[in-house]
């Protein structure tokens, strides 16, 4: 049983639909560790089409991903340049840390992007004082940022400007098929630019387990060894694999929906006086009550007692996001819900 009847608190949230869980049941499957399980060769082969590149792997998790592309790319005392606001830097329990004894240049940036510029003035000359600079990681889209889309063109300088500096790329493609919706644009034209890159399925494209992580050949034989040494090596992976293809051929156009959703939330928010939101590009709506009378955990709370959950980001920020299983119609009773919540808490500041 959901403790919520309106789950706002991520895209992880979703759960296998029907349909889904019939894939999954009548999946064929053999031993992933032994490359001999059909339909996760079938999902390799699918994604390797979708980003336009050579070979890729299945993982358990996106964080995996993550981990295993800075292992390849690095090594012991090597520098990473990531936008401050990122993912990697700041929700993988210090991963890259801990498994590739990498330190990360933060780089800074509106909206979760950084640019050309930001990215040239953090690249240091060669000298055997500085940390060795490897790779560039971008996210698309930009969580923390606000769900934001990178725009095609600035990706592409980005990239050149890391290129000419010998540096490696990688595309953290948690929500990737989310920008390709907002931004009407093929996957491949974002990913194709990258030496690698991870899709979730466990976000917004609704499977219960899944990341995919790509690049060049010689790439992916060695993040296999690395998968192999986490224990992230699967066996009859098929039944999974068979969520994430019924992800991509039923769940990617609908993310418009979530994207058209998400805009309910902002144009009741946007009413109430004291509420600050974000840009929102996708389904990531960020919101700042400070001048609401509530604090986030105050309206969290607020929130809870009608079945509704968002997340809390810090003291006065919170973030709600639409995906699968939060259909229009709870979207807007979830919407309704806070202009009450906040209108009462604005009465009784100034009664
Ligand atoms: C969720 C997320 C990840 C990690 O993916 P998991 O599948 O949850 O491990 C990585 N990067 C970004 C931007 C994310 O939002």
């Amino acid at each position: 049983m959901k403790k919520y009847r309106i789950d706002l608190y991520s895209d992880t949230q979703t759960r296998p639909t029907d349909e889904m869980r019939k894939v999954i049941a009548s999946a064929d499957v053999g031993d992933e560790q032994m490359s001999e399980d059909p339909v996760v060769n079938a999902l390799i082969d699918k994604v390797r089409d979708l980003l336009g590149v050579e070979d890729a792997v299945f993982l358990p998790s996106g964080t995996m991903a993550n981990e295993i592309a800075v292992l390849v790319h690095c090594r012991q005392g090597d520098e990473v340049l990531a936008h401050g606001s990122s993912h990697v830097i700041n929700f993988e329990g210090g991963g890259p840390a801990a498994f590739a004894g990498v330190m990360f240049r933060h780089l800074p940036g509106d909206r979760g992007l950084f640019d050309a510029k930001a990215l040239s003035e953090a690249i240091r000359p060669y000298n055997r004082y500085f940390a060795r600079q490897r790779l560039v990681v971008v996210e698309q889209t930009a969580n923390l940022g606000g769900g934001t889309v990178w725009p095609l063109k600035q990706m592409r300088e980005v990239v050149a400007v890391a290129r000419d500096a010998d540096l490696a790329v990688h595309l953290d493609g948690a929500r990737l098929m989310n920008a390709v919706v907002a931004a009407k644009c093929k996957a491949s034209d974002f990913a194709a630019q990258f030496d690698t890159i991870f899709l979730d399925f466990t976000k917004g494209l609704g499977a219960p387990l899944g990341a995919v992580l790509a690049g060049k050949k010689q790439f992916i034989d060695d993040a296999w060894r690395w998968k192999q040494r986490m224990g992230g090596a699967l066996r009859q992976a098929g039944m999974m694999a068979a969520a994430c293809i019924y992800a991509l051929d039923n769940h990617v156009e609908r993310l418009a929906e979530d994207h058209a959703n998400a805009k309910i939330l902002v144009n009741a928010l946007s009413k109430l006086d004291g509420v600050t939101l974000q840009p929102v590009d996708t389904n990531l709506v960020y919101f700042d009550v400070k001048e609401t009378g509530m604090n986030a955990y105050q309206f969290n709370d607020a929130l809870a007692l009608h079945g509704v959950r968002v997340s809390i980001v810090d003291e006065t920020t919170l973030r709600a996001v639409t995906h699968l299983d939060t259909p229009r119609a709870l979207v807007e009773e979830a919407a309704e819900i806070m202009v009450q919540v906040l209108s009462k808490a604005k009465a009784r500041c100034s009664g």
